[in-house]
């Protein structure tokens, strides 16, 4: 029997990978025109750092992390989420010395031990933004707009921002009081799971996967169940903050949270700050917002983050705020079947197919293709002695630009034939000249080479 993908992992087949590349490239493209610098970390970190940041009873923790002993015996995971990893990347490379505040972007697989199911895998791929070193909340509303942008540029429409505030670690103390107390005469009916969640960390409850412990939890809270199926209010929305949200914050951070949603009004960024979510990860405080779009189911969003501000001292480091966001690849290529995606037509031609008249003429056609790829432009070539018009067929199939034929009476003039397969247009060019000739007329091609 042929071997198969471990579950929960898939392959990305060329066919498909044009659209990763696309929406990998217009993140990045979007993120550098933000000011975000690209950096990357191991796929493989200590366990410790997950357990300090993610949080001890968090599911992802307790059950969905890839955990190993290596010969040594020290404790490796595969990570299972990006922050965590940039902020020890962050401390390591001394960036709060040289750099101070920073802003970080990556892009690459992480691990999680989920029971597959639809758009859940065991290794999935996610484009985050980590911008370290400023409790500013322009720069939470920075990192949501960004974050909206890239999912536009990728082509989804109907995005739904859900934008709240967790509160500081004081309000975060004060509102889990208050929900163990309002949770307590129910704790009977809780899960195993979140009974022993109840003291170290009661908020875990609001996000158990359990649907009758989640249910419990947003009842008894007093706010309303999150349901995602709230269309996106104007900005500048006035209830008050926190409305129906089990985190009661202070001045302080009801006025941070009225300052990103200036912010959000400011930029254009429609949001709706009355839904109520938690999100799943201990090292959130104060703004946190998700972006569902449609096409995904009404729980998933395509992409999450907010603001850790206790994060970088908890991992060692100065105390600084910082916020981010995660979006999944698969979940955006899921949504982007639902909305725009580039299609094989739309794509524009590029490169050059080098086609010969003679396999004896094998040798002059490999040169000359390997002068166009030291040019920089985008060059082919058939090595099985296929006929011209099954090259020239061939050339259409890949989308070429050009196609050059090199015929016997072309290489005694040292000169060659070049096709224009957008401008249906056809010249003769010096063979000295050909590859700069091509590589001046493909610009385009050579740009879209090395993107
Ligand atoms: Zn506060
Ligand atoms: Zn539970």
């Amino acid at each position: 029997m042929a071997l198969q993908a471990l579950r929960g992992t898939s392959d990305v087949l060329p066919e498909a990978i044009t659209r990763w590349s696309a929406v990998e490239h217009t993140a990045r493209r979007v993120s550098r025109c933000y000011g975000y610098q690209e950096l990357r970390t191991p796929l493989i970190e200590d366990a410790t750092l997950f357990l300090r940041s993610v949080g001890e009873t968090t599911d992802i923790v307790q059950k969905e992390m890839f955990r190993f002993e290596d010969r040594g015996g020290h404790e490796i995971v595969l990570r299972p989420e990006g922050t965590a990893s940039v902020v020890r990347a962050y401390l390591e490379g001394h960036l709060h010395k040289t750099e101070g505040f920073s802003k970080l972007f990556y892009l690459g697989p992480m691990f999680r031990a989920e029971r597959p199911q639809a758009g859940r895998f065991r290794q999935f791929h996610q484009f985050g933004v980590e911008a370290i070193g400023s409790a500013s909340p322009w720069v939470d509303a920075e990192v949501v707009t960004l974050c909206v942008e890239i999912l536009r540029a990728c082509g989804l429409a109907d995005l739904t921002v859900l934008l709240s505030s967790m509160g500081c670690r004081a309000d975060q103390a004060r509102s889990a009081e208050q929900l163990r107390e309002r949770l307590r005469p129910s704790l009977q009916e809780l899960c195993k799971d979140c009974q022993g969640r109840f003291d170290k960390n009661v908020f875990r409850v609001l996000d158990c996967k359990n649907p009758a412990c989640h249910a419990l939890a947003w009842k008894t809270s007093g706010s309303p169940r999150p349901t995602g199926s709230h269309g996106i209010r104007g900005s500048g929305g006035h209830e008050e903050v926190g409305r129906g949200s089990p985190f009661v914050l202070c001045a302080d951070c009801q006025a941070h949270f009225e300052q990103v949603r200036q912010a959000l009004g400011a930029a254009g960024v429609g949001f709706d700050d009355t839904a109520v979510f938690a999100r799943g990860l201990d090292y959130y405080t104060r703004t946190v917002f998700e972006v569902r779009a449609q096409g995904l189911g009404a729980q998933d969003a395509v992409a999450a983050g907010g603001r850790y501000d206790q994060l970088v001292e908890e991992l060692g480091g100065p105390s600084m705020g910082a916020v981010g966001f995660a979006a999944g690849i698969e979940r955006l290529l899921r949504a982007q079947e639902h909305g725009r995606a580039p299609s094989d037509e739309q794509r524009s031609r590029r490169g050059v197919y080098l086609a010969i008249a003679q396999p004896a003429l094998a040798g002059e056609g490999f040169r000359l293709v390997q002068q166009l790829r030291s040019h920089g432009v985008c060059a082919l070539m058939d090595y099985d002695h296929k006929s011209l018009k099954a090259q020239l067929r061939e050339a259409d199939k890949a989308r070429c630009q050009f196609v050059a034929i090199l015929g016997e009476a072309e290489v005694k003039q040292r000169a060659i034939t070049l096709k224009d397969l957008e401008q249906s247009s056809q010249e003769t060019v010096p063979l000295e000249a050909f590859a700069q000739t091509v590589a001046q007329r493909a610009k385009t091609a050579a740009a879209a080479c090395h993107a």
